[in-house]
């Protein structure tokens, strides 16, 4: 099996040395995809018969790990270039679209999957992008927003209202889908968060992937499980710049490590990140589509861990780490993402609830009436 974390480590400094600069440029960091796809990283998970290197989920979260606290941005990268809309054409597509996919990701392109509207969110199936037969294919319309990679992609799996309910649909882009708009993120930046807008958009017959949309959803785990990785990453590196820090920095005639309340800060966060490794690592041994359940356990405990730990991380700098002259500054707003992107930590509280209670919880009740609660609010 390829060593994929020792080459991760081999080309991290070089990420973190950037780092600042697509933060304050926000430009997409071509150069790092380049280290990415010459390292071997870029679809690596992609099975020895697609020219992938085959690597398990598990081969690859120390990877993750290693380059997203280096760069937060370039940890998307990968994930992007292994997880995502990736797993779901490696689990349901043709040969072709295998062949197709594979080829791109491994030069360098980063999959974007879009999902998310303007009015159907959390609340997915309620999307209306609509993909309507005509002679030869499809025809897209509707509008995708918060797309990650939206005009820098080529790769897209569109998710849309069909007579068979939600399927996703493979596209490369072209006539009838372009960039409306771009977010002004936080953090991240550098990686373009665009509002697509798909007009009479044709995609081919064997554009169709061959998944419902459970399906789809059952592949989307393997990104819950990326995404809990890269906030690990951040914030693992935040509990060593504060190690460091606190060994080195003196207050009260001795270093800052010699307080008790700031050595349980570094205990705590120590503990909290084991906690969460261990539980990325139980989903991603669960299979290659990893269980529903551990997937979002692990995403919730690793994002909320990851937000609480760079804090406190932040915190144990003093007035230092909230400078933009210090790389906290900048993970503290990039690790703030991880429990929205992917699956909010509310929405996977509500499928761990589900999976503890042992029922569908739905959260659309049939009997609420929005202009009834207008009028007896009125009355
Ligand atoms: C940086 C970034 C990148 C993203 N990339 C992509 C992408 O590439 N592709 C894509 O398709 N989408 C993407 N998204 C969108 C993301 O998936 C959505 O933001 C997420 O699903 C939440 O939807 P929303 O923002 O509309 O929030 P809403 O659904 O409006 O929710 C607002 C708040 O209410 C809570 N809430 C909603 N419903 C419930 C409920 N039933 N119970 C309890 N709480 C609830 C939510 O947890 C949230 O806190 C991205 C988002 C971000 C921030």
């Amino acid at each position: 099996m390829p060593n994929l974390v020792a080459r991760a480590a081999a080309i991290a400094p070089g990420f973190a040395a950037r780092a600042d600069h697509w933060d304050q440029t926000r430009i997409y960091p071509e150069d790092n995809v380049a280290d990415l796809v010459r390292a071997g990283l870029m679809g690596a998970t992609i099975p020895k018969d697609f020219g992938g290197a085959g690597a398990s989920l598990a081969d690859l979260l120390p990877a993750i790990e290693a380059i997203s606290g280096a760069c937060t941005l370039t940890g998307r990268i990968l994930v992007e270039g292994n997880m995502g809309a990736l797993s779901a054409v490696m689990a349901y597509g043709t040969p072709a679209q295998k062949a197709r996919w594979s080829q791109l990701v491994r030069a360098g392109d980063k999959p974007a999957i879009c999902i998310t509207e303007p009015g159907a969110g959390s609340d997915a199936r309620a999307m209306t992008t609509r993909s309507h037969r005509v002679p030869g294919g499809w025809r897209i319309d509707g509008v995708k927003h918060w797309i990650t990679g939206g005009g820098v992609s080529r790769l897209h799996l569109v998710f849309a209202q069909t007579e068979d309910g939600i399927r996703g649909f493979l596209t490369e882009g072209g006539e009838g889908l372009r960039v409306a708009r771009l977010e002004r993120t936080m953090g991240l930046c550098g990686m373009p968060e665009a509002e697509l807008h798909f007009d009479h958009h044709f995609v081919p017959e064997t554009a169709l992937l061959d998944a419902d949309f459970g399906d789809l959803m059952a592949a989307y785990n393997v990104q819950r499980i990326g995404a809990g990785t890269i906030a690990l990453g951040v914030a693992a590196q935040a509990a060593n710049l504060a190690r460091d820090h606190l060994l080195k920095r003196r207050q009260f005639d001795r270093p800052l490590a010699e307080f008790q309340g700031l050595q349980w800060m570094l205990a705590d966060m120590d503990t909290e990140l084991a906690a969460a490794r261990l539980l990325l690592q139980d989903a991603a041994a669960s299979g290659a589509l990893p269980d529903r359940t551990k997937a979002a356990r692990a995403k919730l405990l690793a994002s909320e861990t990851a937000v609480r730990v760079v804090d406190r991380a932040l915190q144990c700098f003093g007035a230092a780490g909230y400078s933009d002259a210090h790389p906290l500054e900048r993970m503290y707003r990039d690790v703030r993402m991880f429990t929205i992107g992917g699956g909010t930590a509310q929405v996977l509280r509500n499928q761990i609830a589900a999976h503890v209670l042992g029922q569908k919880l739905p959260q659309r009740p049939a009997a609420f009436d929005a202009d009834r609660a207008g009028a007896i609010a009125a009355e």
